[in-house]
């Protein structure tokens, strides 16, 4: 039985969802062939990822292949209750809503779960922490899982360095046709748009802040600096940081950067990133956002301490009163912007995110016990598969090798 906020609320999700559809060619490829050959009959997907509506047309698509499909989201404010709607009016179990506490959200976690799933599809990590803890008595049946971001991919690599691991897991994020669009081009472009929704303040000639210079971090400087902005990056690894010196950014120290930044943005997967000196020397007005992992980039506590008032300026955004007259503005409660104060990634890139998820899941399938309980990449084959049809549907083509070609650069002097 679905726990969602409202049920009249599905015309407009199903709005939502056949709007993406006509923008994920590669998911719909997928679609056809899943509903035409089953291949998850009789199999029971649990999931816990971003509840819009490019993943409710992944979860449709593993439905249409025959699967029982029980959805929650993996973060407590990224859901779209309409989105929600339209699935559980499709009679998907749901367990869902945006803007639950943290023990709800880790309620509808554990009633995902308590299907006793085969297949699980997790972003971020949390699935698996329930079902190697609280939740093990569910771990049974599982045949294996997909992960869909780094930090979830640390986590489980973590766990496999400790020998924790109880079942395999693929590590989708690691895929080309993932991060290099996905958290690069889709980061980019969607962590700008809940900017300037939440906020309707220009980007241009202010001086951005990007904290991290990962994939989703030079994604980020990238798209900012095309909109006017003077981008500051902020590193620990200093291999990133002459990189994003080379690709023409200023580096520097968040001690030094705090002082001089208009907007700040985390996209580090670490916490900590933006703490109590920071807030100390930041101008009047800063607007600080986290793009990165969860709500702990951002330190809230530190931030809560030093205010003397705290209220909401506009639909998620929370000013900070400093005790000094000066006002600090977090955005989505310094949770995901991009989701929690916007749609996320666009369709197009979801597209190719998703196709690999759908192709993770069917391999963990065709591979049911010759798995080892370990991270296992996405086999290059499937990865190519989606770039092959992702590079047709975009309208473009690619050359063939000819064998005098391949043999020429195959040979060894
Ligand atoms: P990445 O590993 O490629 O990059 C992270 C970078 O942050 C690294 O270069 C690292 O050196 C740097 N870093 C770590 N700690 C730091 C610190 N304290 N200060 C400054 N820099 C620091 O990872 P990524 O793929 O770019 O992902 C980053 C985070 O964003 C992860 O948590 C990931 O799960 C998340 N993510 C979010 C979205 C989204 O939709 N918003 C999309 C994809 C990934
Ligand atoms: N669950 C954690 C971890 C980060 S989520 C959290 O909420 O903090 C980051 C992932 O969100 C990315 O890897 C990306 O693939 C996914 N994502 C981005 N836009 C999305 C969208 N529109 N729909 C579903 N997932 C999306």
């Amino acid at each position: 039985m679905s726990s969602i906020l409202d049920i009249n609320l599905a015309p407009s999700g199903r709005n939502k969802i056949d709007w993406v559809r006509s923008y994920m060619p590669v998911l719909g490829m997928i679609n056809r062939e899943f509903s035409a050959s089953k291949p998850f009959s009789g199999v029971k997907v649990a999931m816990s990822i971003h509840l819009e509506a490019k993943t409710a047309y992944l979860a449709e698509t593993l439905r249409d292949g025959g699967a029982e499909v029980h959805i929650t989201g993996c973060n407590p404010l990224s859901t779209q209750d309409d989105v929600a709607a339209a699935l559980a009016a499709e009679g998907l179990e749901v367990n869902a809503r945006r803007g639950v506490s943290d023990e709800e959200y880790t309620r509808d976690l554990k009633e995902t779960l308590s299907c006793s799933p085969d297949v699980i599809i997790d972003d971020g990590g949390d699935l698996v922490h329930l079902l190697h803890g609280e939740c093990r008595t569910y771990a049974g049946n599982i045949i294996g899982g997909a992960e869909e971001t780094t930090t979830g991919v640390h986590r489980l690599f973590a766990r496999q360095r400790a020998g924790l691991l109880d079942f395999p897991m693929v590590d989708v994020n690691d895929a080309d046709c993932k991060h290099l669009f996905d958290n690069r081009y889709g980061t980019g472009q969607s962590t700008i748009d809940g900017i300037m929704n939440t906020t309707n303040l220009i980007i241009a000639g202010k001086t951005v802040v990007v904290a991290g210079y990962g994939w989703c971090g030079r994604g980020l400087a990238m798209r900012m600096k095309g909109m006017g902005a003077l981008v500051i990056v902020t590193e620990i690894d200093p291999v990133k940081a002459i990189e994003a010196a080379m690709d023409g950014f200023r580096v520097m120290k968040m001690d030094e950067a705090a002082a001089v930044g208009d907007i700040f943005v985390t996209l580090t997967g670490c916490r900590d990133v933006i703490v109590g000196r920071h807030f100390d020397v930041m101008k009047d007005g800063a607007v600080l956002a986290n793009s990165g992992h969860f709500d702990v980039e951002i330190n809230k506590s530190d931030l809560e301490s030093r205010a003397d008032r705290i209220w909401e300026r506009r639909a998620n955004i929370r000013g900070y009163h400093m005790r000094d007259g000066r006002t600090i503005n977090l955005l989505a409660d310094g949770r995901l912007v991009n989701l929690a104060a916007g749609n996320g990634h666009p369709a197009e890139i979801m597209d190719m995110s998703f196709a690999l998820q759908a192709r993770s899941l069917e391999w963990l399938l065709k591979n049911k016990g010759k798995l080892e309980n370990k991270v296992y990449p996405v086999p290059r084959e499937i990865d190519l598969a989606v770039a092959e049809f992702k590079v047709s549907s975009l309208g473009y083509a690619v050359d063939s090798l000819t064998d005098e070609q391949r043999e020429y650069l195959e040979k060894v002097d």
